[in-house]
């Protein structure tokens, strides 16, 4: 299996199979982040405690690439620090707007090297970032940001 053919694979199980998948009954933070492009409409719950996202989760409906980078996105930063999950939320933004052209050493970035794929098709990008952006959103104000509503427009 080629690494394309893996990465495809990745994104599809995560997608069939999302993690951390449905509305909490407690949370501190919710951002609804709605993709008008594709139709992605997903709305991500945190509970902020003590600096730390001890708890996160999504919500809604869209297509593979944006269930897929949201679910991976809940596994990789629950228990992080808020300046951690801001520099791992930097580099995956990083990442998946990097010109096409552009040579990318993908073995730093682990799984999410399975999204460098949408690189190649630039009305994908904001499936891709949809999750990331809204999470963004809460842990950059999160004084300010309680429930919100993010389009990509
Ligand atoms: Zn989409």
């Amino acid at each position: 299996m080629d690494l394309q053919t893996l990465y495809q694979e990745l994104i599809l199980e995560y997608s069939r199979n999302p993690r951390n998948f449905g509305k909490p009954q407690h949370y501190t933070h919710s951002v609804r982040g709605f993709n008008p492009l594709c139709g992605d409409d997903i709305t991500i719950y945190v509970t902020l405690e003590d600096n730390k996202l001890k708890d996160l989760r999504f919500h809604g409906t869209g297509c593979s690439i944006s269930i897929a980078s949201a679910s991976l996105m809940t596994e990789l930063l629950t228990g992080k620090t808020i300046s951690e999950a801001l520099s791992q939320t930097s580099k995956f933004l990083e990442l998946v707007q990097k010109p096409f052209s552009e040579d990318i050493d993908l073995n730093q970035y682990g799984n999410l090297a399975a999204f460098a794929g949408v690189r190649a098709f630039p009305s994908r990008v904001k499936c891709a970032t949809l999750a990331w952006h809204a999470l963004e959103e809460i842990l950059k104000h999160p004084e300010q940001t309680q429930h919100k509503q993010v389009s990509t427009e």
